[in-house]
């Protein structure tokens, strides 16, 4: 099926200069980016963006660290592409994350794991319309 996804290069992988690398992998993927751009969250907006994890220990440093510096939003388009993009990126701690996953290549902990994905429909969805309006979506293909 085709579907749409968020992807976020977060604020490691905009430092480590490896944005270009990170959409070769998506568009040798089978995704087509059909909407990017750069920004960078206050803290109020990473908080809404991760308010799922608001309970969560780590809420406090995850969203101090995506409000850091500058980050590379993207819709992706492709055939089951929430799922492709989860495989592309790698498990969440990159210890864990199998080879040749983004995570794995360039993660340097739970925090700093360069990428972020959708986990289904409805949350991508969602935080695609957080990030983009519908006539920012251009599907190239
Ligand atoms: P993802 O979908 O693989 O990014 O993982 P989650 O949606 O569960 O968590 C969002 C982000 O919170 C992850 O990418 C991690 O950076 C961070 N995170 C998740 N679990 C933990 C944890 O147990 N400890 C810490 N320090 N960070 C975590």
């Amino acid at each position: 099926m085709l579907e749409r996804t968020l992807a976020i290069i977060k604020p490691d992988g905009v430092r480590s200069r490896i944005i270009g690398e990170i959409i070769r992998r998506y568009e040798q993927g089978g995704m087509t980016p059909i909407a990017i751009r750069s920004t960078q969250l206050t803290k109020e907006q990473a908080e809404a963006f991760y308010h799922v994890h608001r309970e969560q220990p780590f809420f406090g440093d995850l969203t101090s660290f995506m409000s850091s510096g500058p980050i590379v939003v993207l819709a992706l388009e492709g055939e089951g592409a929430i799922l492709r993009h989860r495989e592309l990126m790698g498990a969440t701690d990159p210890a864990m994350a199998a080879d040749g996953t983004i995570r794995k290549a360039f993660g340097t902990s739970i925090d700093c794991n360069v990428v972020h994905g959708s986990d289904a429909p409805d949350t991508a969805d969602k935080e695609i319309t957080f990030f983009f309006k519908n006539t920012d979506l251009c599907a190239i293909t």
